[in-house]
């Protein structure tokens, strides 16, 4: 049905399309993942130059047309100047940008996701910030946000939650220390590295990215994640190559 949708959300992508459009693709709180057109936009004076390009964070007026949408009105709140001015910090965003577009879905509820895209493009802004250490934590709680990880916080065998000290050999949950000799390819976990997993799993998404961790810990935190990565994200990012890890 044609009509006007009001939205706020980042541009995941912009793409030229004929002489003088583009097509940007958007990660809105309202309706999902949305695709619209952006008439004239590339223009020298088109009120849309400064909009339509990824990273905006704003608020879009769509037209919905028979087919598809295109933007009548935008009004950029946020630009993520400090990610789009460093090339490394803009290399881990636009890897950011690409895990959320392939994940989100339109007409679907994505406001956890762009909640937690907003809250990664804002610290890798920061200075000092260990962007490896990030990219692990968007990339284990795009995860949960998309509903397939190992259950960290309870016995995969006898279902306590007390004294897990290993990841099951095939990712699927963790174990306790009565039950982890019945599986042998297990990889141990120390204390703090479960704390840090069951926190990113469990933890509200504005507190998610408060943490460090100490050299011999992050490495274990992030060797799980790669590995996790593997069997629950299963999806070459082209972006992955731009970045220096
Ligand atoms: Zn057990």
């Amino acid at each position: 049905m044609p009509g006007n949708l009001l939205v706020n959300g980042i541009v995941l992508s912009s793409m030229p399309i004929g002489e003088y459009d583009k097509r940007i693709v958007l990660l809105t709180k309202e309706a999902g993942k949305v695709a619209a057109f952006v008439r004239g936009a590339r223009k020298p004076n088109s009120p849309y130059v400064g909009i339509s390009n990824a990273f905006i964070y704003g608020e879009f007026e769509l037209y919905r047309g028979r087919s598809s949408y295109t933007v009548n009105k935008a009004n950029a709140i946020e630009y993520f100047t400090s990610v789009t001015s460093d090339i490394d910090n803009m290399m881990m965003g636009s890897f950011f940008l690409e895990v959320a577009n392939y994940y989100a879905q339109e007409n679907a509820d994505e406001k956890m996701r762009l909640l937690l895209l907003y809250r990664a493009l804002q610290v890798i802004g920061k200075d000092g910030r260990d962007l490896e250490l990030i990219r692990y934590i968007y990339e284990l709680k795009t995860m949960i946000i998309n509903g397939e990880y190992p259950n960290l916080f309870e016995c995969k065998n006898c279902g306590t939650g007390d004294e897990l000290v290993m990841l099951s050999g095939n990712l699927e949950g963790v174990l306790c220390n009565q039950c982890k000799s019945g599986d042998k390819s297990g990889i141990m976990l120390s204390k703090s590295t479960l704390y840090a997993l069951q926190y990113v799993a469990g933890s509200d998404i504005k507190k998610l990215f408060s943490f460090e961790l100490k050299p011999d810990i992050r490495e274990e935190f992030i060797d799980v994640v790669k590995r996790l990565e593997v069997k629950y994200m299963n999806h070459e990012f082209n972006s992955v190559e731009f970045l220096k890890m």
